[in-house]
């Protein structure tokens, strides 16, 4: 079998497999005809979805966009807003990024979301895969990207799995051009969804749920029409791909047995659980943190805390009563140049201010 033909059985299983499982997410398939607004919500999705789990975001992303529905309403919005209503979302420095993104395109595109590459990567905050990601789902222009996701599927299902180390053999430039090849190909594929109103009371109908891996038992079944305008192919291409990498072939867990793609896949049933790259007690190449209660809790985490105290906090802490509430071992002497400068790094990062002795959120 030639790559390309490899390539085009891939797809036509993929998509096949998409018909059936493809999920109902809210920042999908939105019937918005501002282009604008419908980017607006693509990147808000996307910048959540970075270090979040889908359904947190699922939730979270509602209640995002009820404060700030508009990419103007977030461009004009404080620190203080964003980070009160990135609560639960964890990685703070997130919501300002968004924010930021959302000012740039206000005061340099004039509210006009900016649709090609070199302007979207010109915007701070929006790197290679969230600039492909925006072209592919809001403005329907077919982009070749690279997330973990995506990584993963065509690592595993052409080259081969990953090493215990969870390292890949081959490089993201490598991966992006086989990305750009099976996309090219994906969209000339006969069985790729036909145009026609995807309804996802017809998608739950056909008997597809979300969790469920491989068609095989459903083959004889015929498939409902997933819907779209010419160019819909980007979208749904990788909107499959992302459906397929966490519902089956999953980081730790790939459904081998169940997978459409076993008779393919030069990874099947090769994936092994990661080891980690660090030896057990080792604390040389750890990010920075430190034994709480004889477990290691990186800096980051206790940034996240710090955040989430003060968001309850309007009129401040002392830097005592911070350490208390997010350490239980807190003890001032030991730990205040520890945490003095987990929160100048907040302060530099504008997610919280003081005033006097007291630290807030920022304004
Ligand atoms: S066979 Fe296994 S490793 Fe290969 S794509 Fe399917 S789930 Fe992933």
């Amino acid at each position: 079998m030639t790559k390309a033909q490899h390539i085009a059985a891939f797809t036509e299983m993929m998509w096949e497999w998409y018909r059936r499982h493809k999920r109902v997410l809210p920042w999908r398939d939105l019937k918005i005809k501002d282009d604008t607004q419908r980017a607006y919500l693509v990147l808000v999705s996307e910048i959540m979805l970075q270090q979040t789990q889908v359904p947190r975001v699922e939730i979270m992303f509602k209640k995002f966009i009820r404060t700030f529905p508009s990419l103007e309403a977030l461009a004009h919005a404080s620190n203080r807003d964003v980070i009160l209503a990135w609560r639960g979302m964890g990685y703070n420095s997130r919501a300002l990024r968004l924010r930021d993104a959302a000012k740039k395109i206000v005061q340099y595109f004039g509210l006009q979301f900016p649709q090609n590459m070199e302007e979207l990567l010109s915007i701070k905050g929006i790197g290679p895969y969230t600039a492909a990601a925006v072209r592919n789902f809001a403005f329907n222009l077919p982009t070749p990207c690279l997330d973990t996701n995506i990584r993963r599927i065509l690592h595993r299902v052409f080259i081969g799995p990953e090493r215990r180390d969870g390292t890949w053999r081959k490089n993201d430039k490598y991966l992006l051009k086989l990305a750009g090849e099976v996309l090219d190909i994906a969209l000339l594929s006969p069985t790729r969804p036909a145009r026609g109103a995807p309804s996802p009371t017809l998608l739950r109908s056909s008997g597809a749920t979300e969790g469920q891996a491989g068609g095989g038992q459903r083959r004889r079944q015929r498939p409902p029409p997933l819907g779209g305008r010419v160019g819909d192919g980007g979208k749904d291409w990788h909107a499959a791909l992302m459906d397929f990498g966490s519902l089956v072939c999953t980081k730790n867990n790939p459904k081998c047995q169940q997978c459409p793609l076993r008779h393919r896949c030069t990874s099947v049933n090769r994936v092994k659980p990661h080891r980690s790259k660090l030896k057990a007690g080792s604390s040389k190449l750890r990010e920075p943190g430190r034994e709480i209660a004889g477990k290691f809790v990186p800096n980051r985490i206790i940034r996240g805390r710090i955040v989430e105290e003060l968001r309850d906090a309007p009129k401040g802490l002392a830097l005592n009563d911070i350490g208390g509430r997010v350490c239980i071992d807190w003890d001032a002497k030991e730990h205040r140049e520890w945490l003095h400068g987990i929160l100048e790094k907040l302060k530099r990062d504008a997610l919280i201010r003081s005033e006097g002795k007291r630290l807030m959120l920022a304004e």
